[in-house]
């Protein structure tokens, strides 16, 4: 057959030849060692949790070698797609760290490598299919849509190896080879008669043969060999996922695809379409799904209805992103935390991201673990920062607690933050902005509150005389030593034990401890039986609102 006649018959339309596509795109002159990455999402409107995965591995092995990481949408499928989706995707993303150098932004395309968005591409997807069509290794079905997907849904099957599989393999077979099977004539007819068609590339593989692939993470692998006809253009002329990122992964010189592990039983497909085309394949690295944890203890896919997949509950939440994103560090390198515990200053952009740290089977995902890294995050925070992320938070998701804050200023809020701040251990009493709210509670009048009764035990006269004598001798200008000393004095007319190790080789002797007696200020002031060191709780809600409170307990007992 005259393919180059084939060819122009399919693809009327002047086209730009393949070369002067190429050279538009020409190598990227980064210095070696340098990889291209992309995240290439299609835009549906969701960002799941596992989508910080990839775009996390993307955006460190590219700006960690000094390469690029850029934004590609991948809208073939307009049936999918939602408006303003790629818009909001980036704004998430940006949220966690991950900023892309090229590509789809907020306000429009950056970049020579262009356009970013598939369904601007659709001449330059022509171009290199044609060139398939003219070395023979293409061609066209002209069939209704309902046949096509029929085709799709076989081939799937086919994929996934299910049940029926090997019934249907035979006649599957026939039906391709039968596909295969046609004149220029028929081609001309169908042409005249206004008839649409896809276009298919042959597939040389035997699936009976198995091939190697290597994946980065999982090693060395071996898939059976693609035997499926591979569907290239759709019969409204558009790519499919499968030869649109292969023309564009080419064309951009990306050097590492990172993508979910669903696509690895097609890397055959992808890897022989590559060869056809004659370019050198990426490096793949296939991300594995999200486990979690079920009640029972057994291990569940993390889906979209769980708590911590969609990445608007975060936000709600009030972790900050960069928790977040420390976290989604420690899953995807085992020595992240490590690293972190020595190096508690550095940005986790110093950190040494390695592929190999990363384990092939999938990601365990705790919110425990969450929690107690958002601790760490936060607690090394400054004090300014916290508030501006908090207040920013509160205003949005708890705005009633923000004008309490208003109440008092942000020099006040800044003081009750900064509690506990800086130094070697800092304090890590909250993690989210949520625990945050609770943490602040205390410091104002319109959210104070007594949480805590004394403990059974506590006999209240005994209350009464120490706040009592607490209020009488109270003087906000003590030192933390002098103010002490004042509250040790309480003890002894009270009959309790002012020195600890005293009180702990004879406590028969007394009625209780130092101990007790700070404990029965503290719920009298914080409303709580634990808080932050009851001293500079007074500096910061000074005399006024410290004695009113042990009044308001006196009165109430
Ligand atoms: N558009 C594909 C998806 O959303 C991209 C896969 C890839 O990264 O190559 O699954």
């Amino acid at each position: 057959m005259d393919y180059k006649y084939l060819a122009s018959l399919l693809f009327p339309q002047p086209l730009p030849s393949a070369d002067e596509i190429e050279a538009k795109y020409p190598p990227r002159g980064l210095p070696e060692g340098a990889a291209v990455t992309r995240f290439a999402p299609s835009p549906t409107g969701y960002v799941h949790f596992g989508g910080l995965f990839p775009t996390t591995v993307d955006e460190r092995l590219a700006h960690q070698s000094g390469g690029v990481c850029y934004l590609r949408i991948e809208d073939t499928d307009s049936r999918r797609e939602v408006k303003g989706a790629a818009e909001a995707l980036v704004k998430t993303l940006a949220h966690y760290g991950i900023k892309f150098d090229e590509g789809v932004t907020e306000t429009g395309e950056v970049g020579a490598y262009g356009p970013y968005t598939q369904s601007k591409r659709a001449e330059i997807y022509h171009v290199f299919a044609k060139r398939l069509v003219e070395e023979g290794r293409a061609y066209p079905v002209f069939s209704t849509d309902e046949e096509l997907e029929e085709i799709k849904t076989a081939d799937k099957k086919a994929e996934l190896k299910s049940v029926d599989w090997e019934v249907d393999a035979g006649a599957r077979r026939e039906a391709m080879l039968a596909r295969r099977n046609f004149t220029i004539e028929q081609v001309e007819q169908e042409l005249a008669a206004g008839h649409k068609f896809a276009l298919f590339a042959i597939a040389e593989g035997d699936g009976t043969r198995k091939r190697k692939v290597t994946d980065l993470v999982r090693g060395a692998l071996e898939l059976p060999e693609n035997d499926e006809d591979i569907v290239l253009l759709k019969s409204d002329g558009i790519p499919t996922y499968h030869f649109a990122h292969v023309v564009d992964d080419h064309l951009m010189r990306t050097t590492h695809v990172i993508r979910g592990e669903e696509w690895l039983p097609s890397l055959p497909k992808h890897l022989q379409l590559f060869s056809y085309m004659g370019w050198k394949p990426p490096k793949y690295i296939h991300i594995s799904q999200i486990m979690r944890l079920d009640e029972g203890g057994s291990k569940k896919k993390l889906s979209k209805r769980d708590m911590g997949a969609n990445l608007d509950d975060y936000s709600r939440l009030g972790y900050c992103p960069l928790a977040v994103t420390e976290y989604v560090m420690t899953l995807l390198n085992s020595n992240f935390e490590e690293w972190r515990a020595q190096n508690p200053d550095k940005p986790y952009t110093d950190f040494p991201f390695s592929v190999k740290k990363m384990s092939a089977s999938g990601c365990l995902f705790d919110l425990h673990k969450l929690d107690d890294v958002a601790k760490n995050v936060v607690s090394r925070m400054t004090a300014e920062d916290v508030y501006e992320q908090f207040y920013a938070w509160a205003k949005e998701y708890a705005y009633d607690f923000a004008s309490v804050v208003d109440t008092m200023g942000a020099d006040y809020a800044k003081s009750i933050i900064n509690i506990g701040r800086g130094g070697k251990k800092p304090r890590r009493d909250y993690g989210t902005w949520v625990e945050l709210q609770s943490f602040m509670k205390p410091f104002y009048d319109e959210t104070f509150e007594v949480e805590n009764d004394y403990p059974e035990n506590t006999d209240l006269h005994d209350v009464r005389a120490a706040l009592s004598a607490f209020a009488e001798t109270y003087d906000e200008d003590d030192d933390a030593g002098a103010w002490f000393e004042k509250i040790k004095a309480i003890c002894a007319p009270l009959g309790y034990c002012a020195d600890m190790k005293e009180y702990k080789a004879n406590a028969d002797a007394y009625r209780g401890s130092v101990a007790d007696v700070s404990m029965m200020i503290r719920v009298a002031v914080t409303g709580r039986l634990n808080s932050p060191d009851l001293y500079t709780v007074m500096h910061i809600i000074g005399a006024e609102r410290t004695l009113s409170r042990v009044r308001a307990m006196i009165n109430k007992l």
